[in-house]
């Protein structure tokens, strides 16, 4: 007799993002699907990894992440947040934001405890939360705008909720939560032993001079939070895996039990690389506006196609609506683009436990604008050709 997995996520396959990555490098597909740049990150943060191993910077750095690392990270959210970050108690250093975020689930889950997420969702939330033993609560969120529905979160919270998972910038929609929203899950969390769980990786890919209302910037919130970010996503290297997780001193210590017997400590070189890196604030807070211009860069050249834009405020992605174009569910159109059109995108319905077909599919603009233009040009002349 051999030895049988009996499996804790029955009904989870391969992540969508390898899913069409794979796709597309069978098919020779321009990839506009997984989130990450094809463009170079700062060549001094290279050179300053590099530095760090020929400097001998090769053991283990501190559990909870470089002390200095953890400082620059301080002041950069507490000049950013008006927060009060601690380096010591608040900070730890992972490796990147979905670990975090996976980290924090772990520490607060009971069996049985409700998370409640809005869809479309990051698809490792539910997963993560389901390994933990906690019962995903998905609320839809509105189409075509992405807005939270606040009452109808009121009427879902149980006595079992243990948390809330907001992204904001929102992963896949580029949907941005307001300060009117804050205030509202202010007020519903007020009083109660609810947990949140912020996904803030795209803190600063934000557009149209949109604030990023960062938990941080909510001392009413921020108490109750963990707070994930990336360094991918700001540093345009993804392959890093590099993020870090805020909570207040008391919470974190329990995060940190459960990385020290996971993780234990991130790659150290890439540590000392980013504490030098983030003292020069320029890095970041221009990231806005070079993705702002990539997104419209590809609006305008894909006007042709007859696909039709939904607002983005945020993030890497925009979604665009294929209504009239094709009747194909998502998944389906977003193979058939692959294969026959030549370019790769995520289908919405796949970031849903229940697919909702909305007819729109993710394109991830942090590209050259070569990859742009060559994508685009390939879906102008696929439309052009089953338009007849
Ligand atoms: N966050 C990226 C995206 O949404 C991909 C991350 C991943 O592939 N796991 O595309």
């Amino acid at each position: 007799m051999k030895p049988e997995i009996q499996s804790k996520l029955p009904n989870v396959g391969t992540t969508i993002f390898t899913v069409m990555s794979s796709l597309a490098n069978a098919h020779g597909a321009i990839n506009l699907g997984q989130g990450f740049p094809d463009f170079d990150m700062h060549p001094a943060l290279v050179d300053g990894v590099a530095k760090a191993m020929r400097d001998g910077l090769n053991q283990y750095v501190h559990m909870c992440g470089l002390p200095s690392l953890r400082e620059r990270i301080s002041e950069k959210v507490n000049g950013s947040y008006g927060s009060n970050v601690h380096p010591d108690t608040d900070i730890t250093i992972t490796p990147g934001g979905t670990y975090a975020i996976y980290t924090a689930l772990t520490a607060i889950l009971q069996p049985g405890d409700e998370v409640i997420l809005f869809e479309p969702a990051y698809d490792s939330y539910i997963p993560n939360i389901e390994i933990n033993g906690g019962i995903p609560v998905p609320i839809a969120l509105k189409y075509p705008d992405y807005s939270i529905d606040w009452d109808l979160v009121k009427q879902k919270i149980t006595s079992r909720t243990k948390a809330i998972m907001i992204n904001s910038p929102h992963n896949p929609s580029g949907a941005v939560l307001d300060e009117s929203d804050m205030k509202q899950l202010e007020s519903i969390v007020e009083g109660t032993g609810i947990f949140i769980i912020s996904d803030e990786v795209y803190e600063h890919l934000i557009f149209d001079d949109k604030v990023h209302h960062s938990v941080l910037r909510y001392p009413a919130l921020r108490e109750r939070a963990f707070v994930c970010f990336s360094f991918g996503k700001v540093y345009h290297c993804t392959g890093w895996k590099m993020g870090y997780c805020i909570a207040p001193e008391t919470m974190t210590k329990e995060f940190r039990k459960v990385h020290q017997y996971n993780c234990f400590t991130c790659f150290g070189p890439v540590q000392y690389a980013l504490s030098d890196f983030l003292k020069e604030p320029l890095h970041y807070l221009e990231l806005g506006k070079m993705l702002q211009k990539k997104r419209d860069y590809l609006m305008d050249k894909m006007k042709p196609t007859g696909l039709k834009p939904l607002p983005t405020y945020g993030s890497y992605f925009q979604l665009y609506s294929y209504e009239g174009l094709s009747e194909l569910d998502e998944l389906s159109f977003a193979q058939q683009l692959t294969t026959e059109g030549g370019v790769a995108t995520i289908p919405v319905s796949a970031f849903y436990h229940k697919p909702i077909e909305n007819q729109v599919l993710r394109f991830c603009f942090a590209k050259k604008e070569s990859t742009l233009d060559a994508a685009a040009e390939r879906l102008v002349r696929y439309f052009e050709k089953n338009q007849g």
